[in-house]
């Protein structure tokens, strides 16, 4: 076996302190002023301007850009958080590439979008630094409401709940709030520990009781809820992680992605975090994306995503799939996993070339591998008498379930692309549609 080959298990330390504060440095380091202004006055202020229409959350782009580029940081901040009171980890985390800036009318003209998803940084970041909250409470209705789970969904559905005078009391199964902001998203894209502290902001607008460790199923019941409260909000994600049905599948070395970087995230020290020195990864979704770069991050030597279809139909965006390959990740596509093999822990993948059928074109392709992660599709089993199709609750119009008083929305229901501002705009509507139920007598 030559060097390069070598496998050596799964290892702390593979770089050291400086390198690592390097790599998982802030993705897309913060515009100051002179840059902002500069940013939005490429701004063309566009009537019905297209990048309005790709926000899933119905930001006033135009609007909060001009607002920018007038000298009113704070102004365009209520702007966005009007529409999206996360706006600051969706300017870090959201993929402008496929939403906003891609319809940009510069980008179509001259390939060069107006940088929306930083200007919305440099908003929000400048609001966010001042010690009050920019919103207050209505009059007190006396009505209350369970959300359960605290990440996008259920931290939007509940500051818009709270600000419309309801009483809310939000359930989470971690030890902290915030969900995948907190728990699954890659660390370079919201260093700094800015989750959290932009879940403190927006717990300032009171009314609003976190109970952690406390989860649907232990100890949690939705019947329990629908008594104790006036309406139920679910936005309690995909827990389950779908297995690849191999055999092997238990050798050390061999687990979630979506494990693997909470416990990235929750580190306090990243040179003591385990990765191996050759790592695939199964599956082309953006937590493949994340495992797989973060890896390389680490210090893992040969880094590869494979995945069963074409590589034009991975969910990452492109401008993923690019910075995994700047970050040297092999993406190999049309493959997928047949055999892992090892002692007690993993030493190689067989992998199968497929056609665009999925069907196996009989030629194989075998890679040493010390670590493995599955990236692929998760799913909800059951939720308490609650309708299912494909692995997530249905709903109709603003997040209702099928059953009276109880909404969802973020990832665990139907409808949308999963995406944390896709989940924000889906908790905020949910929370208006409570709002008239509870407070119109609407059914
Ligand atoms: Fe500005 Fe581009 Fe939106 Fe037009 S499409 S308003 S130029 S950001």
């Amino acid at each position: 076996m030559t060097d390069a080959m070598r496998l050596d298990g799964i290892r702390a330390g593979r770089l050291g302190a400086e390198d690592i504060a390097r790599n998982f440095d802030d993705l897309h380091p913060a515009l100051d002023r002179h840059e902002a202004t500069v940013a939005a006055d490429r701004c063309y202020f566009c009537h019905d301007a297209p990048c309005v229409t790709a926000c899933p959350t119905d930001i006033d782009i135009p609007l909060f850009i001009r607002q920018i580029a007038t000298g009113m940081p704070e102004a365009s901040a209520k702007t966005i958080f009007d529409q999206n009171i996360l706006g600051g980890m969706c300017a870090r985390v959201c993929p402008t590439e496929t939403l906003c800036e891609q319809v940009c009318v510069r980008e179509v003209a001259e390939g060069k979008p107006v940088e929306i998803g930083r200007l919305q940084r440099y908003a929000t970041d400048s609001l966010m630094a001042e010690d009050t909250h920019p919103y207050t409470r209505a009059d007190a209705t006396g009505k209350t409401v369970a959300v359960v789970g605290a990440g996008p969904a259920g931290l939007s559905c509940a500051h818009r709940l709270a600000m419309l005078g309801h009483d809310v009391t939000m359930f989470d199964a971690r030890t902290k709030p915030g969900g995948l902001n907190e728990y699954g998203i890659a660390a370079y894209k919201t260093p700094h520990d800015f989750a959290q502290a932009e879940v403190d902001w927006l717990l300032k607008i009171g009314g609003i009781t976190v109970e952690t460790g406390r989860a649907l199923g232990d100890g949690l019941t939705l019947q329990g809820l629908r008594r104790d409260f006036d309406a139920v909000f679910l936005g309690i994600g995909l827990a389950g992680v779908g297995a690849l049905g191999l055999e092997g599948e238990d050798l050390s070395g061999t687990e979630n992605a979506v494990d693997f970087i909470a416990a990235l995230r929750q580190t306090d020290d990243l040179t003591a975090l385990p990765v191996g020195r050759h790592v695939v990864v199964i599956g082309g979704g953006m937590t493949a994306v994340d495992a797989a770069v973060q890896s390389r991050l680490l210090g893992a030597e040969t880094v590869t995503i494979a995945y069963r279809r074409a590589q034009d139909r991975m969910p990452a965006s492109r401008w993923e799939q690019d910075l995994a390959a700047t970050h040297g990740v092999r993406i190999l596509s049309h493959v997928q996993p047949v055999a892992l093999r090892g002692d007690s822990q993993l030493r190689e993948v067989e992998l199968a070339y497929v056609d665009a059928d999925m069907k196996p074109s009989g030629e194989t392709l075998t890679l040493r591998a010390d670590q493995l992660f599955r990236a692929i599709g998760q799913k909800l089993e059951t939720v308490e008498g609650l309708a299912l199709s494909g692995g997530k609750l249905t709903v109709t119009g603003a997040g209702r379930t099928s059953v009276d008083g109880v909404w969802a929305g973020g990832d665990c229901a139907l409808g949308g692309e999963d995406l944390t501002v896709t989940a924000v705009a889906e908790g905020r509507d949910a929370a208006m549609d409570i709002h008239a139920a509870l407070t119109e007598g609407r059914p």
